[in-house]
């Protein structure tokens, strides 16, 4: 096989940007639609409100009827009707008239604004129920337009953005019972080598439990795909073939840990020569993961991560979780968010090539401060359990140390102190 040419980082990720493109799209129900991606623009067919109506429990008035009040001499006005919210009053409100009106009501015919409830003293006239107001009230006055929150035929949500919490509110106004979002794309797990144990059985020695593919489950799922476990292939090149060609015709996107180094036993990259796979890339210019490989085989997409748990966690957030996010219908996708963040010790070590540092992130009185975990070896997976940014170390940067601003990409984890997660 020819010498491996790494790529520097953000070239490697354009490699795959380049060729992403957006699912194909199906329906969901709204109620399970959370975090998937919009798949058409949302456009207003009706102006919300759809009506006027009263912001308060009050009473409906004519502002002119009110001009002249004050606390000296105050206005009488009598209330000729009482409507709920999803009632309509048949009455039109006349000269010195008063609708007693809850919030989300239809304002009457004839009035203009509301009296809170609280600001009407209400008494009786002659065996009449009445209002006594100390203080005049401007037309419009606590009541929300039609049409003011959102005009009819604006567009309100562009194709391709994340559903949140509150679009979900957006979309059921709208009458979106049912929304139309990105397929999440099917991505396989293969983990490769001999030394591999299954989670569930007991450790012998010179094995080693396969763990990678439970991180990579969680990684998947994070960036919006679906993961499916494929289990563990042993060192054995026809085995190996046999399944990854299998694997891709099931899945959108086959993802294998192990094997892609240049060791004896590593037959990733020969796979995807015999293959004919249309390799991306098979090196990359960065620390840990340089061995990560990426290729395009039948429109399916192949991601040879190292066996190095933490290797394999960077290759999979900068490689393919993009990936990821692309096919699941993200508009933006490239990298993860960026944040700045203060760094708690000091981290030496110059390197020459970009690296990625395993990093716990937290937010302290408002400042997002960044550690790292422990033992910085792509084998270890110490740091692992609590990572969820990545410090970002350009090729070619000094020592960085206690309380410089570093980058840290966010990996869609949760930060303690600004999440629910202590
Ligand atoms: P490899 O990339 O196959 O050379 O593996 C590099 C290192 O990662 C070796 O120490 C492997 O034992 C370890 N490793 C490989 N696959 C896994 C896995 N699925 N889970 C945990 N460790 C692994
Ligand atoms: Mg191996």
């Amino acid at each position: 096989m020819e010498r491996r040419k790494p790529i520097n980082v953000s070239d490697a990720i354009q490699q795959i940007t380049n060729r992403a493109e957006q699912g194909t799209v199906e329906t969901v129900p709204l109620f399970a639609s959370l975090h998937r991606y919009l798949a058409e623009d949302l456009i207003a067919d009706s102006p919300v409100p759809p009506f006027d109506r009263s912001a308060y429990d009050g009473y409906a008035v004519r502002s002119a009827d009110t001009a002249a009040a004050s606390p000296e001499s105050p206005v009488y006005l009598k209330v000729i009707d009482v409507i709920g919210a999803g009632t309509i009053s048949e009455r039109t409100v006349g000269a010195n008239e008063a609708v007693r009106i809850m919030t989300g009501a239809p304002i009457p015919e004839g009035a203009d604004a509301v009296v809170m409830l609280e600001l009407a003293a209400e008494m009786e006239d002659r065996g009449r129920s009445g209002i006594v107001l100390k203080r005049p009230l401007r037309a419009g006055e606590n009541l929300s337009r039609r049409g003011e929150d959102i005009a009819e035929g604006e567009r309100i949500i562009e194709r391709g953005s994340p559903i949140t919490p509150g679009m979900m509110n957006v979309l059921a106004t709208f009458g979106y019972d049912s929304v139309k979002v990105y397929r999440k794309p099917v991505v396989g797990i293969l983990a490769t080598g001999s030394e591999l144990l299954q989670v569930h059985e007991p450790l012998v020695h010179g094995k080693i439990r396969n763990s990678n593919t439970f991180m990579l489950a969680g990684q998947i799922q994070n960036a919006g795909g679906e993961a499916v476990n494929y289990g563990v292939v042993s060192d054995d090149f026809e085995q190996s073939y046999e399944t990854i060609t299998r694997i891709l015709s099931e899945v959108d996107i086959l993802l294998t840990t192990g094997g892609v180094s240049v060791g004896d036993f590593d037959f990733i990259p020969a796979i995807l020569e015999r293959m004919n796979a249309e390799l991306l890339f098979n090196k990359v210019a960065m620390r840990p993961g340089s061995v990560t490989t990426a290729g395009i085989y039948g429109g399916k997409w192949i991601f040879g991560l190292s066996g190095n748990p933490s290797a394999c966690y960077v290759g999979f957030e900068l490689f393919a979780a993009p990936l990821i996010r692309r096919i699941s219908g993200a508009a933006s996708y490239a990298l993860p968010a960026r944040l700045k963040a203060e760094l708690l010790e000091d981290v030496s070590k110059p390197s020459p090539v970009d690296k990625f540092i395993r990093g716990t992130a937290e937010s302290r009185q408002g400042r997002i401060t960044v550690r790292t975990g422990g033992l910085d070896k792509s084998g270890a997976i110490s740091s692992l359990a609590e990572t969820n940014v990545l410090i970002a170390i350009p090729a070619g940067t000094k020592g960085l140390k206690k309380g410089d601003q570093v980058e840290v990409l966010w990996l869609n984890s949760p930060i303690k102190g600004m999440m629910n997660f202590d």
